[in-house]
């Protein structure tokens, strides 16, 4: 059987650093720190090795296609795909930023929306049977859900919701927010929290369609909420650590052969939370 591998996006630091931290420690197999880049993701391998845990590192920047396509064929050529895909890469910017918020919105969704997508365009096909894949998604997105006009909250927690069409939404969000028109669409004022609650969406609607077309493989998909954690997104007054942020991530990249659920659910604190 080939060596088992999990891959971990944005982990040279902050909460994918810790849920790498936790991996090396708890998961039988090669444990990757992906960042996008390569000087900050080797430092961080270095800082690992020197607590006594080995990581390897791949260059993976979410937003660069070539540079997912080509970690997906490294992951494929040498481990016949990944057992672990942890989603965890995003960003945020800052209460005080006064970038205007469409061009907030078009980076913020790029990112965290459109490039994790991307990701998992790639690599959910050469995930493995029995694999895990978790996406880092936000308690934001809960809390930006409920602040959608009645109609996009509907389609948010439809389960007939579809990949396309959930892709024509957050696109939606950012057209409408650039004629600065995304309020009386129905959008909350929160492109961090509309960008996650894309991912969360999306965790959900792959799950469903994972179950579809690969329904003996055993294969489960969730997002996350790691809970509020001090790292360069949130601060220095956010109360858990990194350590204690990765709890969930961890738990749920390393549900037992043979678990059935959670699936295509939105989990924090170990717990499946309402959609
Ligand atoms: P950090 O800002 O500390 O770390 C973010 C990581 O993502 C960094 O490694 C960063 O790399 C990486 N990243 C950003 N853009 C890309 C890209 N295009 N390609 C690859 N990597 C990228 O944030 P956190 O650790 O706090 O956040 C991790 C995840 O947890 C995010 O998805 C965030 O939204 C989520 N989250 C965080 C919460 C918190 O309280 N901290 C609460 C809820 C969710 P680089 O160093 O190069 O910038």
């Amino acid at each position: 059987m080939s060596t088992r591998v999990a891959v971990v996006t944005g982990s040279n630091k902050g909460i994918g650093l810790a849920i790498v931290r936790a991996l090396c420690k708890q998961f039988e197999g090669d444990v990757y720190v992906t960042a996008r880049d390569v000087g900050r993701g080797e430092d961080s391998v270095k800082a690992l090795s020197s607590e006594g845990l080995k990581a390897m590192f791949h260059q993976l920047d979410i937003n660069d296609l070539d540079s997912i396509k080509t970690a997906a064929a490294y992951f494929k050529g040498k481990y016949g795909g990944v057992d672990i895909l942890i989603n965890n890469a995003g960003i945020a910017f800052k209460a005080a930023d006064t970038t205007p918020f469409d061009v907030q919105a078009e980076v913020t969704l790029n990112t965290n929306f459109f490039a994790t997508r991307d990701m998992l365009t790639h690599f959910l096909p050469i995930v493995k049977a029995g694999g895990r894949v978790v996406n880092v998604s936000s308690f934001v997105s809960a809390l930006t859900l409920n602040k959608c006009s009645s109609e996009l909250q509907q389609r948010f927690r439809s389960e007939d919701l579809t990949e396309d069409e959930l892709v024509a939404l957050m696109q939606q969000f950012v057209s409408e927010a650039k004629k600065g028109k995304h309020k009386e669409g129905g959008w909350p004022d929160s492109a961090y929290g509309t960008s996650k609650v894309g991912v969360t969406a999306l965790s959900m609607i792959l799950a469903r369609q994972v179950s579809k077309q690969r329904p003996n493989d055993g294969i489960l998909l969730n997002a996350c909420c790691p809970g509020w954690v001090r790292t360069d997104m949130a601060g220095d007054k956010a109360p858990k650590s990194p350590e204690e942020g990765a709890v969930t991530p961890v738990y749920l990249a390393l549900l037992p052969p043979g678990a059935t659920e959670p699936h295509g659910k939105f989990v924090s604190d170990k717990q499946v939370q309402p959609w």
